[in-house]
C-alpha cells in the first residue's frame, strides 16, 4: 500500500510539473496546503480556476490581458516606432521589470524548432508582419530578443530573412546575455545593458 494518501499524491505530481519544483518542494506544498485546510484550498482552487477564465490574449501583441488590448498597447505613452520581438510573456515581465525599454512588444509563442517541430505557422508570425505592414504602423526599428541559443538565433536569423524588404532598422540584442539561458533569468541590469547594446542585423 503506497504511504501517502492518493489526493496528497495527485497534487503533489500536479504541483511537480511546474518549473522549479521539485518532489521535495511539491510535498512540503502539499502537506501545507492540507494542513492550512480547506479555506487556504478554496482560495487556490478559485484562483486557479480563473487564471484559465479570465487571463487572455491580447490581439496586437499577444501578451496577456484581462480582456481586449493589454495596457502596454493601450499606453499613449508608449514609443510606436519600437517593436521588440520575444519568445515569450515572461520575456515582456523581464523586460519591464528591467525598465529602460518604453516601445512595444511582440510575443512569437515560441522559436523556430525543426528538432521540435515549430515551424513559423506555430508561432505569431503572421500577425507580426500584418503590423509591421499595416497602413498606420509607426514602427521603424524592430528588435530581434530571441533567447541567446540555438533556437533564438535560428529564430532571429529567419525573421531577418523574411522582414529584409521591410522599410525597418532591424536589430539584435547585444552580448552579455548568459548563452543557451532564457531571458527571463537574466538580471535587470544584464537585460538594460543587452538592450543598449543592440546591433543592426541583415
Ligand atoms: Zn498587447
Amino acid at each position: 500500500m503506497p504511504l501517502l494518501p492518493r489526493a496528497l499524491e495527485l497534487v503533489m505530481t500536479e504541483l511537480g510539473k511546474l518549473p522549479g519544483i521539485g518532489r521535495r518542494s511539491a510535498e512540503r506544498m502539499a502537506f501545507a496546503l492540507l494542513i492550512a485546510g480547506s479555506e487556504r484550498c478554496d482560495a487556490l482552487e478559485k484562483a486557479v480556476e480563473r487564471l484559465s477564465e479570465e487571463v487572455g490574449v491580447c490581439p496586437e501583441c499577444g501578451f496577456f490581458t484581462d480582456g481586449g488590448v493589454c495596457p502596454i498597447d493601450s499606453d499613449p505613452l508608449r514609443d510606436r516606432s519600437l517593436l521588440c520581438v520575444v519568445e515569450d510573456a515572461m520575456d515582456v515581465v523581464a523586460f519591464e521589470r528591467a525598465g529602460g525599454y518604453r516601445g512595444l512588444y511582440q510575443v512569437l509563442g515560441g522559436m523556430l524548432s525543426p528538432l521540435k517541430g515549430v515551424s513559423p505557422e506555430d508561432l505569431r508570425i503572421a500577425h507580426l508582419f500584418d503590423r509591421l505592414e499595416r497602413s498606420d504602423s509607426r514602427i521603424e526599428e524592430v528588435i530581434l530578443a530571441t533567447s541567446p541559443s540555438v533556437e533564438g538565433d535560428a529564430t532571429a536569423v529567419y525573421l531577418a530573412r523574411e522582414m529584409a524588404s521591410l522599410n525597418v532598422r532591424l536589430t539584435r540584442l547585444g552580448r552579455g546575455l548568459p548563452m543557451g539561458g532564457s531571458l527571463e533569468h537574466a538580471d535587470g541590469g544584464t537585460l538594460r545593458m543587452a538592450f543598449e547594446g543592440r546591433r543592426a542585423m541583415g
